[in-house]
């Protein structure tokens, strides 16, 4: 999550990419078939009992690995400006390989959009979570990639729900962005493996992109996606999953906060509500508007996509290692994250099987 609720325009940066079909029909198409009733009526018991079965295949321990990988071992960071020792590439891009070759395995086709983005400077006279500053036109430039992978709907392929997570860690300090966010990254790689298993009347299209350098990746994604003609119904953005003060952590809570920016928003943070009460998945769910847009979702709310959300486990953001040093795997609470995956999936099922 960036670093902005302050600061969206001095970080926005951009990127796209699209069509990427899986390259298979995943076995499971019969499965939801029968979710349509003879003579074509939604069968609201199926459908139920679809998503339930779907959330039931979210694994906490895969997201556990995801984020291990990411943020400690082999991979301590995923930044464009940093290379380990003998690698032949910098650790972002070992990342996007990482991912892309997960997303490859669960049988997407994954396709990759270059953006040209640089690394913030470091101003250490800010508060720890906000020291990124611009970067001056003689820094570095670097190829930054937005990955897109996605399931082709089979009866509207054009109305599109998209679901991203920005996959890149503070370019500016040595954070490993294990809540921020190799969390909501490993959170998209499990939805999409299970989601495998499902045929969707619409597309649903998974976008990993990249906020801790500048521009931001996900403004190019959405202005393409505009200039495109893209139908995206609907936006959720996983970003800081499960993430809460070191109090709630204690108590063992378990959160989310859905946070929108306009009233087509505000429908899909109810939705999230609604599905978490339906599938008693048990988070402590609350909604939130946005002053401004902001985060992922904020670039396509601003490039025109007003019916999107981010799903954040506080608000404020309550994660005293907010892109410090200390944001390590460790201190992810995994199964809070697996919920909102759980609770963001079934939401996304339920749009796609609506009307
Ligand atoms: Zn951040």
């Amino acid at each position: 999550m960036n670093c902005t609720t302050l600061n969206i325009l001095l970080v926005c940066g951009l990127s796209i990419c699209l069509n990427s079909v899986p390259r298979f029909d995943s076995p499971a198409a019969a499965d939801n078939t029968v979710a349509t009733a003879p003579g074509g009526g939604k069968d609201a018991n199926n459908v139920d009992a679809t998503i339930r079965r779907l959330i039931s295949a979210v694994d906490a321990e895969r997201i556990s690995k995801h984020v291990f990988y990411l943020a400690k071992d082999p991979l301590p960071y995923r930044k464009l400006n940093l290379t380990l020792p003998g690698h032949a590439k910098n650790t972002l891009d070992e990342a996007d390989d990482y991912l892309a070759g997960r997303l490859e395995a669960s049988g997407y086709r994954v396709e990759r959009e270059g953006v040209q983005v640089q690394a913030f400077r470091r101003d250490t006279s800010k508060p720890k979570h906000a020291q990124y500053s611009a970067p001056k036109p003689e820094d570095s430039w670097y190829t930054a990639y937005n990955l897109y992978a996605e399931k082709k709907g089979r009866s509207h392929p054009d109305k599109i729900i998209l679901v991203v997570a920005h996959k890149d860690s503070p370019s500016w300090i040595d954070s490993p962005g294990a809540n921020d966010n190799a969390i909501g990254t490993a959170g998209v790689l499990e939805m999409a493996r299970v989601l495998a298993e499902y045929t969707p009347e619409g597309t649903i299209r998974f976008l990993l992109c990249n906020e801790e350098h500048t521009p931001w990746t996900s403004k190019t994604a959405a202005q393409k996606a505009k200039a495109r003609g893209d139908n995206i119904v609907a936006v959720f953005n996983l970003d800081g999953i499960g993430v809460k003060s070191a109090e709630q952590m204690a108590a063992g809570m378990k959160t989310n906060v859905t946070a929108y920016t306009k009233p087509e928003g505000k429908r899909l943070a109810e939705l999230m509500g609604e599905v978490n009460a339906r599938y008693s998945i048990g988070l402590e769910q609350r909604t939130t508007e946005r002053p401004q847009p902001g985060d992922d979702d904020g670039s396509f709310v601003l490039a025109g996509y007003p019916a999107a959300v981010i799903n954040i486990g506080s608000w404020p953001y309550g994660d005293p290692n907010y892109h410090a040093e200390g944001d390590i795997p460790e201190r992810c609470d995994v199964k809070n994250a697996a919920m909102t995956v759980q609770a963001t999936m079934a939401a996304v099922v339920t749009l796609d099987r609506g009307p």
